[in-house]
């Protein structure tokens, strides 16, 4: 099946069309125009580290090492900037789910030092009228091939979203007043005991990943990890 498709529509590269090997791929020079994130970096958030510096194996940026987020283990496929905004933004709003493949791809990379066995992933909540006006959940979409890659299932439902005005251009402490309160657990029998996985496709300041690993916790998660597909990096 899989060949007859091919046949007819070729794979090409999603970001500049020429072609490549495979459904899904993207063209070796595209692929190289992304900041891919690896290490060092911190240990706990995943914020990159300059390459030559040897931090010791467990490497903590001041905002985790001072504890100032709930988070626990986070991963991210690359850096935000003009390359990867560039298949983010359509990909988010313009209904350019072709891009998923790429997204998700990359975001399996990202964690493959995952320090333990994922029970299940779960795409960051959309407030019910965001959804209803994008049409999908941008993190739905990414987190089913991840889900499948680690034998986890999904969980879009056990978490509803309040809906709140955009936080675009607010500062971090704006951010985390913004999103407190607006996660409710409404199925804690299916997050007791579970380690679960947290999926979207950008991390901005943390303070969404932070507030959903809080609520998560308190109904009985054992661990809350996440990953997103980039990640805006700023100088700490
Ligand atoms: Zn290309
Ligand atoms: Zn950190």
């Amino acid at each position: 099946m899989l060949r007859i498709l091919d046949f007819i529509f070729p794979p090409i590269c999603p970001v500049c069309g020429v072609p490549v090997t495979g459904h899904g791929m993207m063209c070796p020079e595209c692929w190289a125009t992304f900041h891919w994130i690896g290490n060092p970096r911190c240990a706990v958030c995943g914020y990159p580290f300059a390459a030559d510096l040897d931090l010791g194996p467990r490497p903590m940026c001041p905002v985790c090492a001072a504890g100032k987020n709930e988070l626990e283990w986070m991963r991210s496929a690359c850096v935000y900037d003009d390359v990867s905004r560039n298949i983010m933004l359509p990909f988010k709003h313009a209904g350019r789910i072709k891009y998923r493949h790429i997204m998700s791809r990359g975001m399996i990379s990202a964690i493959a030092d995952i320090p333990g066995a994922v029970d299940v992933v779960m795409p960051v909540p959309l407030a019910w009228r965001r959804l209803f006006h994008r049409g999908y959940n941008q993190a739905t979409l990414l987190g089913r091939p991840i889900a499948a890659h680690l034998g986890a299932k999904m969980d879009v439902d056990s978490v509803r979203r309040r809906y709140r005005p955009d936080m675009g251009h607010k500062s971090a402490r704006e951010r985390a007043e913004n999103i407190r309160g607006v996660f409710s657990v409404i199925h804690p029998e299916r997050i007791s005991g579970k380690t679960i996985l947290l999926v979207d496709d950008v991390f901005t300041s943390g303070a969404t990943f932070s507030e959903l690993r809080r609520v998560l916790m308190r109904a009985g998660a054992a661990h809350v990890w996440g990953v997103t597909f980039c990640r805006v990096v700023r100088a700490i």
